[in-house]
């Protein structure tokens, strides 16, 4: 009876310790909530568990799983939590923030001549540029996003604070025919976008970006110039497309066809070309996007309160064009929360289609995710908890009242969660949200700094 006992005890220990040998210490396991991958072939763990190490997701399983393969000194207890990839912002006008609620319910043209276009042409600076993109910084690390496109000027301050802040970036210098505050002429703009694309070319968390404004806004040879230095330096090219009927008639009058067709014989369409919006296509613009391999930007809140239309995202999706889901600029949504987008897409289309299944919350959850790091040509590293990505990775509390109880995860996190529900948020392995407290910005000088462009703004529209 006592040595078999005392066998016992010996045996306990030495499979413990074989097991202790045979697992792999990383820097970060979540573990203990219900895990959504949205990988293909949806896999959800629950209780699961994502082992990260270093920069890179090593693992992703049942809690048990991971727990008996891996050890980390860095635990992040995800009990009553969903865990999913972080969200991707496909497009935006990240210093904008600083324009939040000036000026609403208005149509498009007095919006921006009255409001916009004054307030930028007064206020947009380097100053302007870094202060806006760390409030939006904060704003998207607050709400779950972890990547974003970015269209606007003094790109390489927006890069700056971008990284600072921790976050990915998609980042486009804006070239435009007209004068504006970093550059004079689009030539100038070109020039910048080349020392910007240099400046960032390997960076592990900026993509730098070309960003000819619109087709209505440029002429072709700049346009063919703008789309030739992307391909030069193999980066994206960002550009607002097909957004309202004016910009359809504005094509037709001058071009005799619509705007896809347009930028299609000047041969700008192809891979690593994002065009935002997409709201006004025929099906055949649709097929040409496809074939061409552009991504698509919806923007279902910003489309609806400048009441722009309808993009056809059902259509889209069963071309299986790359389409994300984008919050736009703050001036015209007035946040930045991607699960808001999501919910807003998923009403929108069943509303417009007068048929519930038009766009389901996992279609919703994809576009947030894997389907926009698919528009930005990002789906090999981002988009997904899956083995090998970047550890971009973000939790939700389901705790509350609201959340309450709950049958479907996918359900909550379209139809349910909102952003402030977000209680981590990792990019690239680094946790830059940790229950709430974010890390890399320090909240109060942030939200100071943005109110001090109050007066500023305001004195620009008067
Ligand atoms: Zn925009």
């Amino acid at each position: 009876m006592k040595s078999s006992r005392f066998c016992w005890l010996v045996c306990v220990a030495v499979v413990a310790t074989s097991a202790a040998q045979t697992q792999r210490p990383v820097t970060a396991i979540l573990t203990g909530g219900a895990v959504v991958t949205v990988d293909t072939a949806k896999h959800i763990y629950n209780p699961g568990a994502v082992a990260i190490d270093g920069t890179t997701i090593v693992a992703v399983g049942s809690a048990a799983d991971i727990a008996a393969k891996f050890t980390a000194s860095q635990q992040i207890n995800t009990a009553g939590s969903i865990v999913l990839p972080g969200l991707v912002n496909t497009h935006g006008h990240a210093p904008m923030v600083l324009y939040r609620g000036l000026a609403d319910d208005l149509r498009l043209q007095e919006w921006l001549e009255k409001y916009i276009f004054p307030a930028e042409a007064k206020t947009v600076s380097r100053e302007m540029v870094r202060a806006g993109t760390r409030l939006a910084a904060l704003e998207m690390i607050q709400s779950g996003t972890t990547t974003f496109a970015d269209m606007y000027y003094f790109e390489e301050e927006v890069a700056a604070a971008t990284k600072a802040a921790g976050l990915r970036g998609v980042l486009g210098q804006t070239v435009i025919q007209f004068p504006v505050p970093d550059a004079k002429t689009p030539a100038d703009a070109l020039v910048r976008a080349e020392a910007f694309i240099k400046a960032f070319k390997d960076d592990p968390l900026v993509t730098p970006a070309v960003a000819p404004h619109a087709m209505y806004t440029l002429d072709g040879p700049t346009l063919k110039a703008a789309r030739e230095l992307s391909k030069r330096y193999n980066v994206p090219t960002l550009i607002h497309l097909a957004e309202t009927h004016d910009e359809i008639q504005a094509a037709q009058e001058r071009f005799k066809a619509s705007p896809v067709a347009y930028l299609e014989s000047l041969g700008f369409l192809g891979p690593g070309v994002l065009g935002a919006h997409g709201v006004w296509v025929s099906d055949a613009d649709i097929a040409v996007l496809k074939a061409r391999g552009v991504g698509v930007s919806h923007n279902p809140e910003s489309n609806m309160k400048l009441a722009s239309g309808t993009a056809p995202v059902p259509a889209y999706l069963r071309a299986d064009v790359a389409v994300g889901l984008g919050t736009d600029g703050a001036a015209s949504n007035n946040d930045l929360d991607m699960f808001e987008a999501m919910r807003f897409a998923a009403l929108l289309h069943k509303h417009a289609s007068a048929d519930p299944r038009a766009l389901s919350a996992h279609s919703a959850l994809e576009m947030a995710t894997i389907r926009g790091a698919r528009a930005m040509g990002m789906q090999k590293r981002i988009g997904s908890l899956e083995t090998g990505k970047r550890a971009d990775v973000i939790t939700v509390s389901i705790n509350g009242a609201r959340q309450t109880p709950m049958y479907d995860a996918i359900s909550h996190l379209v139809y349910v969660i909102r952003g402030d529900d977000v209680q981590n948020t990792i990019v690239n392995g680094q946790v830059l949200m940790r229950d709430r407290k974010v890390l890399t910005l320090d909240e109060k000088a942030v939200i100071a700094e943005g109110r001090s462009w109050i007066e500023k703004v305001r004195a620009a529209v008067k």
